[in-house]
């Protein structure tokens, strides 16, 4: 699935190519020609998982392709998230992706003057992106009319109710046309989240997307440079250190899985592959194999590793890097369960940088690097 494949608008196909993006998340593909077709979402979903560019992208669509001279700079758009962190983060997103849009944008919070957030009120904007407690001050003191909102957004619902907004929600959305089209995410969904989606929401559309983008917490997760012909020295490298007890090892390809058990078994480590070439028995058996320790280590492909469920795994190495950082998070996940500590392991060649860019992006934080190793090419 492509950007291209979702009828993204010119501009905004532009806007992921410098942000880098090189295919869609899974609640992008879902969300964006949802939002498109003009349905309301309530969306399961964590930070991380591209979810503000899978309602920023589409809406700012409807508000370029349905611009209608009248509504200019009155504000269509509203975008509620909990903290001032995450209404700037939201903020500095869409300015990036609206690039070139002749859209304007106001960024409301509290802790800081109000003037400059009037000033611009009072220009004219299309967009707003608040914090509901400062957004409703400014509502009371006149410098916000949201009679034309067509699109409302609410972040983080979850934390928002945390946070006692719950009122203040209730007064902005109070505020709205009946007629619009409401996008609510949540992390999680209680039945006060439940009960203010059924309140706010026409039909929804539910997506379901949390575990895809979480990486656990317990996983500690380090980065290997190294050329690619190196990698096979590095695996059996990485596997003299005894800690790394129990090792599943994914390759992009069933041709690839089979390569590197055979460079294992020909150093003398018990291993054996699972991919769709293989048949059930086969597979069944190297994954009891595995299980009960015979072999210490289980190469796969990431299809045929869906569904296994292995416990006390110590190691994921990603031998090769994912070309969709979802699937990235979907690996390192089968480690670190249940409480017990896991480490993931990623080789990255050259040729893989892309890949590693985007993993960063969507984790959104950094993987340590390991440079003392004997096929560093820093
Ligand atoms: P979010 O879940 O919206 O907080 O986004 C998490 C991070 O992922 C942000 O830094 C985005 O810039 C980045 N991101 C969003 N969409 C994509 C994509 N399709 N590919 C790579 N990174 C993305």
């Amino acid at each position: 699935m492509t950007f291209e494949n979702l009828n993204l608008i010119q501009p905004l196909l532009n806007a992921v190519t410098r942000k880098g993006y090189l295919n869609p998340t899974p609640i992008q593909e879902k969300a964006i020609p949802t939002i498109l077709q003009g349905k309301d979402i309530f969306g399961c979903a964590q930070t991380g998982t591209g979810k503000t560019a899978a309602f920023a992208l589409p809406i700012l669509q409807l508000l370029e392709t349905e611009k209608d001279r009248n509504q200019r700079r009155a504000v269509r758009t509203l975008i509620l998230a909990p903290t001032r962190e995450l209404v700037a983060q939201i903020s500095a997103e869409i300015a990036e992706y609206s690039k070139g849009m002749d859209l304007r944008l106001v960024t409301i919070y509290g802790g800081i003057s109000q003037h400059a957030q009037t000033q611009s009120l009072q220009r004219g904007v299309d967009i707003i992106v608040a914090a509901p407690g400062r957004l409703l001050d400014l509502m009371n003191q006149g410098f916000v009319h949201l009679d034309k909102v067509e699109y409302l957004v609410l972040d983080e619902a979850d934390r928002m109710l945390d946070m006692g907004f719950i009122n203040d929600i209730r007064k902005i959305t109070a505020r709205l046309p009946e007629k619009r089209q409401t996008m609510l995410f949540s992390a999680t969904a209680p039945a006060e989240i439940r009960k203010l989606a059924a309140s706010l929401l026409h039909n929804p559309v539910q997506l379901n997307l949390s575990p895809d983008s979480a990486p656990p917490i317990l996983v500690s997760q380090s980065v290997y440079h190294v050329k690619k012909e190196n990698k096979k020295l590095l695996l059996t490298h990485v596997l003299q250190n005894d800690a790394v007890k129990h090792v599943l090892i994914f390759t992009r390809t069933k041709h690839g899985a089979d390569k590197v058990v055979k460079d294992l078994l020909r150093n003398g480590i018990k291993a054996r592959a699972i991919h769709g070439n293989k048949s059930q028995s086969a597979r069944d058996s190297a994954l009891k194999d595995f299980k009960d320790r015979t072999i210490r280590v289980l190469v796969a492909t990431d299809v045929a590793s869906r569904g296994i469920d292995v416990d006390k795994l110590t190691h994921v190495i990603n031998y090769e890097i994912p070309e969709q950082a979802e699937t990235y998070v979907h690996r390192i996940g089968r480690t670190g369960r249940a409480g017990e500590t896991g480490a993931a392991l990623s080789f990255c060649s050259a040729d893989e940088k892309a890949y590693l860019k985007n993993i960063h992006k969507l984790i959104r934080h950094d993987i340590n690097v390991v440079s003392a190793h004997p096929f560093t090419i820093n």
